[in-house]
């Protein structure tokens, strides 16, 4: 797995893609110097993206969601049970 760095002091985020599309989650952004998912969003552009699509968007913020979702699932299940009561 390779390790990208920044060349200089800007740190690499500002030309990721995950920084861009706002998908990393790393804690290192938006000031990461050095990275082993690092995406140049300059590349990307100069290619087809098929796979942001309206169900990858919604993958990922479930992904993103994933913890207020489980909340709100306990908390609607924790209902229903009182109401069958
Ligand atoms: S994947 Fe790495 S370089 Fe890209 S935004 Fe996240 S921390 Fe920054």
């Amino acid at each position: 797995m390779p390790l990208y760095q920044a060349t200089g002091d800007e740190p690499l985020c500002l030309t990721c893609t995950y920084h861009a599309d706002n998908t990393c989650t790393f804690p290192k952004r938006p000031l990461a110097m050095d990275c082993t998912l690092y995406t140049d969003v300059r590349k990307q552009l100069l290619v087809a993206r098929p796979g942001y699509t309206g169900s990858f968007r919604l993958q990922a913020w479930v992904k993103r969601k994933a913890g207020l979702l489980a909340l709100i699932g306990l908390v609607l299940i924790s209902l229903l049970l009182v109401l069958l009561r």
